[in-house]
């Protein structure tokens, strides 16, 4: 028997598993570097719950996204099309 436990790494609290397309943990990444040419790149990565993400402000909390985000209407063929003309006639 498998059994799934999705965990937060910054709190250590189980998260529900995912019913429809909703996003149980977030992926953070904070990289590292510098202007020394020499400095290595360092990249940490964790996965977060959206408590944590809305602590550190990164989201707004669940309820204001909901009422002040209208769903984003996908844009149709022909905005694509205008899009990649401006696009191609700006350079
Ligand atoms: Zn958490």
């Amino acid at each position: 028997m498998k059994k799934i436990q999705l965990i937060c790494d910054c709190c250590g609290k189980e998260v529900p598993l995912p019913t429809g397309g909703e996003v149980a943990l977030w992926t953070i990444r904070v990289s590292l570097s510098s202007s020394d040419y020499e400095s290595p790149f360092r990249q940490k990565k964790a996965e977060w719950c959206r408590e944590c993400i809305e602590r550190v402000g990164m989201l707004p909390p669940i309820e204001l996204e909901e009422k002040e985000l209208p769903i984003p209407t996908p844009p149709s063929f022909e905005d694509l099309v205008r899009i990649i003309i401006r696009e191609e006639n700006a350079r």
